[in-house]
């Protein structure tokens, strides 16, 4: 195992933009052992140790965080086979180009493990304990990606919550990504108003610094649901929220499309048309 890491980091930002990965960050181990200074919002329980990469490959030095996005449009006919699909065909890419990451720092002389994008065999396991082995949303935080909403996703500038996420654990040394410590959350509360099972707290309790809350067996079992019709994941408080430059993008700055059919009526047409097939009603 090679002791240090000369040009590794920029090595890995080429390889990544080659591959067509739009968001990387970089986080040193250390930075799961205590609350940076940084945070946007305070944590009332911090991650536990053994969710931390070094309790899961003691030999980790550095977290690698890729991100892919889920793009607009799609979600926007969330709950559809349509998002269904582009969910799957996000997860299977983020885990092929996180083990050809992990492969390639391997081969150069960093021995390097790639995790799974989602590490959990059905949504029933999830309705029983509804924690993965590893949190990718923390450790992209602690990269510098973003910063958490009140949906409890994280919120990036580029794509708001629309971007998926996972994680490579290497022993090269790099230096961390800042995080910037910017809330980007607008407290707008769509997510919470829109959400189908008011699975979001919809107020930030004593003061705007206090943790999202979410009922997480509210959303899993809902997740349930939709997974038996074929139209999991639910998607709609991430279709709602008004963060990320993707709007801009799409065109799509006015999120009122979402809650008035008059003057949009060709979108929701095209939504009503893609729910009405290759699901369960
Ligand atoms: S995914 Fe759906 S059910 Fe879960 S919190 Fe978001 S809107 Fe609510
Ligand atoms: S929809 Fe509004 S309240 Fe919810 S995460 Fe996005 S910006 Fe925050």
């Amino acid at each position: 195992m090679k002791s240090k890491t000369p040009g590794i980091k920029d090595k890995i930002k080429a390889k990544c933009y080659k591959m067509g990965i739009p968001m990387v960050g970089f986080a040193p181990k250390e930075r799961w052992e205590q609350p940076p200074t940084e945070l946007p919002q305070n944590f009332s329980h911090w991650i536990p140790r053994e969710f931390w990469p070094q309790s899961i490959y003691p030999e980790v030095k550095t977290v690698i965080v890729i991100g892919l996005p889920v793009q607009l449009p799609i979600v926007e006919t969330a709950p559809s086979i349509y998002y269904h699909e582009l969910y799957e065909t996000v997860n299977n890419l983020l885990d092929e180009k996180a083990y050809e990451i992990a492969n390639y720092l391997t081969l150069k002389g960093y021995p390097s493990i790639y995790l799974p994008r989602d590490g959990y065999g059905d949504i029933e396991v999830l309705l029983e304990s509804p924690l993965t082995f590893f949190s990718h949303k923390h450790a992209a935080f602690l990269a510098g990606l973003g910063s958490f909403g009140l949906n409890n996703v994280l919120l990036t500038p580029e794509f708001g919550p629309r971007v998926r996420f996972t994680s490579i654990f290497t022993t090269a040394e790099m230096k961390g990504d800042p995080i910037p410590g910017e809330d980007l959350c607008t407290r707008c509360l769509s997510c919470a108003v829109q959400c189908p099972v008011k699975a979001i707290e919809s107020r930030y309790p004593s003061g705007s610094s206090s943790p999202p809350l979410i009922n997480k067996m509210k959303c899993a079992r809902r997740s349930e649901k939709l997974r038996k019709e074929y139209n999991s994941p639910c998607g709609i408080c991430i279709k709602v929220c008004p963060v990320g430059g993707d709007r801009e993008v799409f065109n799509r700055q006015d999120t009122s499309i979402y809650t008035r059919k008059d003057g949009f009526e060709r979108y929701h047409d095209a939504w009503e048309h893609v729910q009405r097939y290759g699901s369960k009603k």
